[in-house]
């Protein structure tokens, strides 16, 4: 791809991409590397042509298939979330992400942590978001096909797991994926009544923070092509 294509004309440009983070660090992203990642990562190049002129706005746009990327400030909280530190210094080396999508989360996600292992349960969209970061030349990322419910065992345990569709209760298979420390951010709840919850693990125990009311899609159970 060329410079002009990542970098967006009109709609897509530096001063729209500008407004959004403003608008986010209005509405309460603090973390500034956070906001930079959102300013960098051409969202434009991860939704179809023809919604590329709203690329920008801080809004989901359909992703085909039901399903929708998600909005830039519950990507940049989710973020900021993850990687937040306790005055620790502890930044997340290792993460799960459930529901690629269009990989625009993963994107993001990617300039924070060493690597990241995500699954997606739509071969069509598995197959599409390996293209876009590939595109974009982003290689800490291993994609997988399959039903993000019971995690990615052979990988575990993870500094962070972030989930982009909710489940009604939280998974405890993800839950015993969680390195000491570690930390689960995800919504969780019916249609209607989700929050986005974190939960912090101490040992055998979760330390929990209830974030935002959210609306996502549901987290599903086995694949499809
Ligand atoms: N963050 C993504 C959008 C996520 S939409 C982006 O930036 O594009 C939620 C995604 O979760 C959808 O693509 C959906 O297919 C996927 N999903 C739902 N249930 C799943 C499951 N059990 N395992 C893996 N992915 C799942």
């Amino acid at each position: 791809m060329n410079r002009r294509e990542r970098a967006g004309i009109g709609m897509t440009s530096a001063r729209t991409r500008d407004r959004l983070v403003e608008r986010l660090r209005s509405n309460g992203i603090a973390n500034a590397q956070v906001l930079e990642q959102i300013r960098e990562v051409p969202r434009h190049l991860f939704v179809d042509e023809a919604l590329a002129s709203r690329a920008y706005e801080d809004t989901a746009l359909p992703l085909g298939r039901g399903q929708t990327i998600s909005q830039p400030y519950i990507v940049a909280a989710m973020t900021e979330e993850l990687v937040r530190d306790e005055g620790d210094g502890r930044t997340p080396g290792k993460v799960l992400e459930i529901g690629t999508g269009c990989g625009y989360q993963t994107a993001v996600l990617a300039g924070f942590v060493r690597h990241i292992f995500s699954i997606e349960r739509i071969q069509e969209l598995f197959r599409r978001a390996q293209g876009n970061l590939q595109s974009l030349g982003i290689n800490n990322v291993s994609l997988r096909h399959a039903d993000g419910w019971h995690g990615w065992r052979s990988q575990a345990p993870f500094d962070g797991i972030l989930v982009a569709a909710a489940p009604r209760t939280v998974p405890e298979e993800l839950l015993e994926q969680l390195e000491d420390g570690g930390r689960l951010v995800l919504p969780v709840g019916a249609p209607g009544g989700q929050s986005l919850v974190s939960l912090t693990r101490r040992g055998t125990r979760f330390e929990r923070r209830d974030l935002l009311r959210v609306s996502f899609v549901p987290l599903v159970e086995g694949i499809e092509s």
